[in-house]
């Protein structure tokens, strides 16, 4: 049984991130996507707010299972037994960020390969960030993310 580990902040989950964890049942028979409790970012939304969003969105996969992790991914990954951690590759601009998380994934355990499943064109250029950025200004950005994320995010601009 191939077992993958999809990390990220998820803050919130976008079309994208769905796309990506969509083309990725090809490759796993099952999918851990995981949120680290050790960012150092300054989400939107609660560790407790993004799992359960993950949860929602995701009831339908089967293969999936959604948690959070104190530990290091590739520690993470370790402790499931996977055999690769997933990433999404949208422009150039990603490659740089990603190639050094792989690098150090990999010195910290060389067992564990990441691969990457490039963007489809039409989510190349959508991110969590450029969805709050549109969501504050009041623009539309329904075609981003499922319904209950975008009712979660105009809740959450509200307050
Ligand atoms: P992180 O803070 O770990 O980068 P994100 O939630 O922003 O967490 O992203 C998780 C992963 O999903 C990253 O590999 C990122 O490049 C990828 N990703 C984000 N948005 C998209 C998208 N629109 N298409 C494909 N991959 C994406």
């Amino acid at each position: 049984m191939k077992i993958g580990v999809y990390p990220g902040t998820f803050d919130p989950i976008t079309n994208g991130h769905i796309d990506i964890i969509k083309r990725s049942k090809n490759l796993f028979d099952k999918l851990y996507v995981v949120i680290p409790n050790n960012t150092n970012k300054q989400p939107l939304f609660s560790l407790e707010e993004r799992l359960n969003l993950l949860k929602e969105v995701l009831a339908d996969e089967e293969f999936v299972e959604v948690t959070t992790t104190d530990l290091l991914t590739v520690d993470f990954a370790k402790s499931v037994d996977a055999t690769a951690m997933l990433r999404g590759l949208r422009m150039v601009s990603d490659f740089e960020y990603e190639l050094q998380m792989a690098t150090m994934n990999k010195c910290l355990n060389d067992e564990i390969e990441t691969v990457f499943i490039m963007s489809s064109h039409e989510y190349s250029f959508l991110s969590s960030s450029s969805v709050k950025e549109i969501a504050k200004f009041g623009g539309d950005y329904s075609s981003f993310v499922p319904e209950v994320v975008r009712l979660a995010v105009e809740n959450k601009i509200k307050k």
